[in-house]
This record gives structure tokens, C-alpha cells and sequence, in this order.
């Protein structure tokens, strides 16, 4: 039997006592007894029963036609109407005010307690359909953003690399070498930038069709983050200091998704690199024991705001004094749905114009060398 709590809106004591005590055999819980219009609002308001039983005749400006549809506007709750009064004009407007219920007095037991469970019921079935008309328009919106976002982001790099290629075949033979070079350079990068812009696209895909799951293999992980950093170091020309300390042998293998810990430490580093001014090293640390894995991403750069530290793993999040870098807002929305997925945590410590550290923490399972064939 249901123990939802009901709120009864009564102005005739007696008859209020005498729906409280069948409420209560049924097993309902009766939150308030409430006998004019006022009170049923303040009571609504602080007690959010599941359901409320009016009578329609209240003493008092407003009748319990009026007050329900105050209750159904503001806090979408069921109300069952509980008269003595079949008039049609009465019914009428009780219709207008979309009631769960009518139950004329006087009434059976089992006839109150069907009427309230299906009411519930109702309500129940109706809320779900809300939230997911709501959720399916919050996703609509979100594909919508994405695409100008994502569009927008990737006009930008075309554009340079259409620039710079017009530039060369029309100046090529009077260009220096180095200006040359520069102009290489502008077009490497913007194509690295679109492969990244891409990957992420790919990733935001994958969550969303719930195709990006958890799959660990034992690894060698000081030997993938080694490997990670050289590729930073031949494509973004950025030295990357990487050093390790580990409880466990040099060639121990550890369980994780190693194609999630790629997007999580490659957003990690691209960020810790373009937030921070050229010439300034960026860190990363990696800490191993036979349970966890904790990898530190220092910068000097830019740092970010307090006021935004809050937001930055949401989907298109950035922070307002990164406005003028280029960016969607979906590397860090990323790397948190990897780390969730590995069961690990993700903290952020940074300072304005100091710079910035990430904390990744990811629990382990030590594999044996021999148990599996390890990618790395
Ligand atoms: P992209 O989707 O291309 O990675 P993005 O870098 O703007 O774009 P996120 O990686 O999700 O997006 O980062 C969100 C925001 O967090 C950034 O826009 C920036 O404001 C802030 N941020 C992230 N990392 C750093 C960092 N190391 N230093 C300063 N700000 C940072
Ligand atoms: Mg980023």
C-alpha cells in the first residue's frame, strides 16, 4: 500500500478528522489538515505532500477550485477534489482546473483510495513525460550550440591555412626562408588543430550513443605518458618536463583504458600548453603504487579565475579570461566523463596570471606482466 503523503483541505473539523483517520487505516501519511485557502498554500509550500485533497467549498476569498489550480501552477502537484457539491456549474469549473480526482461526499474507503492512486499514478507517469520532453529540449539545444561552436571553431583554422597557402603561391619567390617556414608552421598547426577539434567531436559522439565505455588493459604507463610527451614534443614544439616516481618495479603493467587516459592527459597537456606563454615549461608528474595512479599537470600560464573554477567541466564552459584564445569548451567535459568512467577523481588548483594544476587520481589493478598481451 502507497505511504505517500497527503495534505487534506478541510474547513469542517469533524469531516477533516474523519478523512484523516480512513487516510491513515489505508496507510497514507496526512501531512497538515488545512481549512482555508491560505493555509492549504502555506501548508503545500512547507510541507510538498504528493497530493492534496480539497474540498472545494472553502471559507475565505478563494474556493478550492481557485486554489487548486494556484497549487497545480506553482508546484505541479496532484490535487483530488472531495465535495459534497455536484452542480454543473461547480463541475465545470473544477474541470478547467485539470483535478486528479472527484470524489463526492459521502464517500467509501476503498472508492478514496482507489481515486488517490490513481491520481499518483498519474501524476507519476505525467512527471516522467516532462522530464523527458525537458531533457530531450536540453538536448536539442545542446546539439544546436554544438554545431555553431564547433563550426565556428573549425572556420578559424581554415581560414588561416587558406591565408597562408594564398600567401605562398603568390609571394612564394619573394618570401625569406623564414617567413616561409613561419607560414608552414601556421598551416601544421592549424591542421593539428582540427585533428584535435575532430577528435573531441568524435569522443562527444561516442558519449552521447553511450558507445565510449570502460575497457582496461594492463599497461605500461610510465612508458605511455613517456611516449605521450615526445609526441607533444615533435608536434607542438613545447617542452613538457615528465618525471615519475612508482612504489612498483619498472616494468610492472597496470589496468586502465589507455585509449580514455590518451583523452584525458592530450587534453590535460594541449590546455596546460595553450594557456601558457611559450617559453614557459609545463610539468607532469606521474605518481604509481600498487592502488592508485596520480598524474599532476602544472602550468605558469594564465591560470583561471576563481568565479569559473566551478563551471569548467561542463560541456562549452570557458572561462572569461580565455576568451581571446580559440576553443569549444569541450576538452575538459571530455577528460571528466574518462576519468568517471575509470572510477577516478579530478581537481583543479589554479591562480590568475600564476597558472594552473590538475589532479587526476585513478584507481588501479596491478596485472601481472605475463597475464595479458599489453599494448604498451
Ligand atoms: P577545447 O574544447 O578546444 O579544448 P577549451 O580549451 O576552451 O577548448 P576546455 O579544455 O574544456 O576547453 O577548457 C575549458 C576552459 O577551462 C578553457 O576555455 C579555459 O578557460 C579553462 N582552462 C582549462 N585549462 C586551463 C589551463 N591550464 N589554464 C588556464 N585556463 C584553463
Ligand atoms: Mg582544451
Amino acid at each position: 500500500m502507497s505511504t505517500a503523503r497527503v495534505l487534506i483541505v478541510e474547513d469542517e473539523s469533524i469531516i477533516a478528522l474523519d478523512i484523516q483517520t480512513s487516510l491513515q487505516s489505508a496507510g497514507y501519511q496526512v501531512v497538515s489538515i488545512a481549512a482555508t485557502s491560505e493555509e492549504a498554500l502555506d501548508d503545500t509550500a512547507n510541507f510538498q505532500p504528493d497530493l492534496v485533497l480539497m474540498d472545494i467549498r472553502l471559507h475565505g476569498e478563494m474556493d478550492g477550485v481557485e486554489t487548486a489550480e494556484q497549487i497545480r501552477q506553482k508546484w505541479r502537484l496532484p490535487v483530488v477534489f472531495l465535495t459534497a457539491h455536484a452542480d454543473e456549474n461547480t463541475l465545470s469549473r473544477a474541470k478547467q482546473s485539470q483535478p486528479f480526482g472527484y470524489i463526492l461526499k459521502p464517500f467509501e474507503d476503498r472508492e478514496l483510495v482507489t481515486t488517490i492512486e490513481i491520481a499518483l499514478s498519474r501524476h507519476k507517469a505525467e512527471t516522467a513525460v516532462r522530464a523527458a520532453l525537458e531533457k530531450e529540449r536540453e538536448m536539442s539545444e545542446l546539439k544546436s550550440r554544438f554545431v555553431s561552436v564547433v563550426s565556428h571553431e573549425f572556420r578559424n583554422p581554415l581560414n588561416t591555412i587558406l591565408f597562408s597557402t594564398e600567401l605562398l603561391q603568390r609571394y612564394g619567390t619573394q618570401l625569406s626562408d623564414q617567413k616561409k617556414e613561419t607560414y608552414l608552421e601556421r598551416i601544421q598547426g592549424s591542421v593539428k588543430r582540427m585533428n584535435q577539434l575532430l577528435s573531441n567531436v568524435l569522443t562527444v559522439g561516442e558519449t552521447e550513443s553511450g558507445k565510449l565505455q570502460f575497457s582496461p588493459q594492463p599497461i605500461n604507463l610510465v612508458q605511455f605518458c613517456q611516449e605521450l610527451v615526445d609526441e607533444f614534443h615533435i608536434e607542438e614544439k613545447r617542452s613538457i618536463q615528465f618525471s615519475h616516481r612508482s612504489s612498483e618495479p619498472s616494468d610492472s603493467l597496470f589496468c586502465v583504458d589507455d585509449r580514455l587516459l590518451r583523452h584525458i592527459l592530450t587534453n590535460l597537456l594541449s590546455n596546460a600548453v595553450k594557456y601558457s606563454p611559450k617559453g614557459e615549461i609545463v610539468e607532469f608528474k606521474l605518481s604509481l603504487n600498487h592502488q592508485t595512479a596520480i598524474f599532476w599537470v602544472q602550468d605558469y600560464g594564465i591560470g583561471i579565475p576563481s568565479g569559473d573554477q566551478a563551471d569548467l567541466f561542463q560541456s562549452f564552459y570557458r572561462a572569461s579570461n580565455a576568451r581571446s584564445i580559440p576553443g569549444t569548451g569541450l576538452g575538459l567535459s571530455i577528460v571528466k566523463q574518462c576519468v568517471d568512467l575509470h572510477g577516478g577523481t579530478i581537481t583543479v588548483e589554479s591562480e590568475e596570471n600564476q597558472g594552473t594544476l590538475f589532479t587526476v587520481t585513478l584507481p588501479l589493478n596491478r596485472q601481472s606482466k605475463h597475464e595479458n598481451n599489453p599494448r604498451y
